[in-house]
C-alpha cells in the first residue's frame, strides 16, 4: 500500500525527522489558508500515487496566499501524466508546505531486498531526480548496505553507506541520525520502501526532507489501525477499490474475460489457461471457500463493473465446496441481476455431476475441463 507523501511526512515528523510544516487541502481556498497560517512562501504539492510530480506539473512555488490560491486551483482536479503513469492521475489533495532554498539534493532509501533477505539501505548523492534512471545509468552512483536486524541501522554501517556513495566528510555527523530515523520509521510501521527524495541540504545548512514515499506492507495492516484507515483511499482503481470494501480479492487486468474461481491457485491457472487460448484476462477474482449465492451475485457484480468485460469464467473445483451448491449459487445469483455477456461454468470435483445437470436448460454453458472452458470462453467474447 502506498502513502501519500503528506502521511509518509507524518510519520517522519512522528519519528524525530525535521520535515517542514504544512498541511493538506483539497481546495484552492483551503490551500490559501493554509499559506496564511504559514506565513512565508510555500511550495503547493499534488498528492498523487506517482513519482516525477514535479516534470508533470504538480509542484509549484507560491510566494503569497492569493498564489497558493492560484496554483491549487491549477494543480487540483488536473490529470498528471508521467512516464510510469501514461493514463495519469488526477489530484484531489495538494500539500502546503513552507518552501525551503534547496541548494543539494539527496537520495536515501530502505527497501528490502529478496536476494540478501535483508532490508538495505541505500543512499546517492544524485538526489532529485528519479532513482530508477540512476540505477540504470550510474549504479556505481547508489550505495547499499544491508542492516542487519538485530543491531539495527548502526553508525558505522550509516558511515559505509555514505562514504561509499561519495558523501563529503561533513555530512557524515548529520545524514546518519537521518538514516537512523527513517529504519526506525521503517521498522515500527511495516513499510517494505521508505525514501526521502530529495533529502536536501537547505540554505540554513540544515538537512530535512523534502518528498518522502513510504510504501506498507499490506499483511501488516491488521497491527497497523492509524495506516489501515488509509487503505482505501491508496487503491486508485475504483472496482478493486470497491472489491476491496466488500472484502472480495480482485485484481483488474486489462482484458475482456472475466474469470471467477475459487482458490487462488485455481484462480491464477485459470487466468494463464485464458491468455493460453489467446484470450485476455480482464481480473483475477478469487471467490473462496463455500460460495453461496450472495457472495457469487457480488463477484458477478464486481467483474460487470468493468465495461470492456465481454464474456465471464466460472471455474470451480469442488472440494469441500460441492459442485451442486455452487451451481446453485450461481443461477440463484443470476435470478436477481442482468449477465448480458456469455458464461461458461466449468465444474470438477464433489458433486460437479449434480452441479452441471441443475445448468442444463439454463444459458450457462457448460465445460468439463478448463482447457474447454477457457476455449470456449475466448471465442464468445471475440
Ligand atoms: P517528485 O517529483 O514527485 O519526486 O516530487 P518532489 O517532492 O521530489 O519534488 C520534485 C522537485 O521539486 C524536488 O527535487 C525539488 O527540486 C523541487 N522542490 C520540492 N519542494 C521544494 C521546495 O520546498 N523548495 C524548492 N526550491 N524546491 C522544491
Ligand atoms: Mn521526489
Amino acid at each position: 500500500m502506498k502513502l501519500h507523501e503528506y502521511q509518509a511526512k507524518q510519520i517522519l515528523r512522528d519519528f524525530g525527522l525535521p520535515v517542514p510544516q504544512g498541511e493538506v487541502a483539497s481546495s484552492p481556498e483551503g490551500a490559501k489558508a493554509i499559506a496564511e497560517r504559514l506565513g512565508k512562501p510555500v511550495v503547493v504539492k499534488a498528492q498523487v500515487h506517482m513519482g516525477g510530480r514535479g516534470k508533470a506539473g504538480g509542484i509549484k512555488l507560491a510566494n503569497t496566499p492569493d498564489e497558493a490560491y492560484a496554483v491549487a486551483k491549477e494543480i487540483l482536479g488536473k490529470r498528471l501524466i508521467s512516464p510510469q503513469n501514461p493514463d495519469g492521475l488526477i489530484a484531489e489533495q495538494v500539500l502546503v508546505e513552507e518552501a525551503v532554498a534547496i541548494e543539494k539534493e539527496y537520495y536515501i532509501g530502505i527497501t528490502v531486498d529478496r536476494t540478501t533477505q535483508h532490508n538495505v539501505l541505500m543512499v546517492s548523492l544524485q538526489g532529485g531526480m528519479d532513482i530508477e534512471e540512476v540505477a540504470a545509468t550510474h549504479p556505481e552512483a547508489i550505495a547499499t548496505v544491508a542492516i542487519d536486524p538485530l543491531l539495527g541501522l548502526t553508525d558505522y554501517m550509516a558511515r559505509e553507506a555514505l562514504y561509499g556513495a561519495g558523501f563529503d566528510h561533513s555530512l557524515i555527523r548529520p545524514m546518519t541520525p537521518i538514516l537512523q530515523a527513517l529504519y526506525r520509521a521503517y521498522v515500527a510501521c511495516d513499510a517494505n520502501l521508505a525514501e526521502i527524495n530529495p533529502c536536501a541540504l537547505i540554505s540554513d545548512g540544515r538537512i530535512i526532507p523534502a518528498d518522502a514515499k513510504i510504501t506498507i506492507d499490506e499483511n501488516a495492516l491488521y497491527r497497523q489501525k492509524r495506516l489501515a484507515s488509509y487503505h482505501e483511499e491508496s487503491i486508485e482503481d475504483p472496482i478493486e477499490a470497491e472489491a476491496q470494501k466488500r472484502g472480495i480479492a480482485y485484481v483488474r487486468l486489462g482484458g475482456t474475460v472475466g474469470i471467477i474461481g475459487n482458490g487462488a491457485g485455481l484462480v491464477m491457472c485459470t487466468v494463464d489457461e485464458v491468455a493460453r487460448a489467446g484470450g485476455r484476462p480482464a481480473n483475477f477474482l478469487d471467490i473462496g471457500g463455500g460460495a453461496k449465492a450472495d457472495r457469487v451475485r457480488e463477484a458477478v457484480e464486481i467483474v460487470m463493473m468493468d465495461p470492456s468485460v465481454k464474456g465471464l469464467l466460472f471455474n470451480i473445483f469442488g472440494g469441500i465446496t460441492r459442485g451442486d451448491e455452487v451451481a446453485k449459487g450461481i443461477l440463484e445469483a443470476l435470478q436477481t441481476m442482468e449477465v448480458k455477456v456469455p458464461i461458461v461454468v466449468r465444474l470438477a470435483g464433489t458433486h460437479a455431476e449434480e452441479g452441471l445437470e441443475l445448468l442444463k436448460g439454463t444459458p450457462l454453458i457448460p465445460a468439463s475441463t478448463m482447457q474447454e472452458a477457457a476455449q470456449k470462453i475466448v471465442e464468445l467474447a471475440r
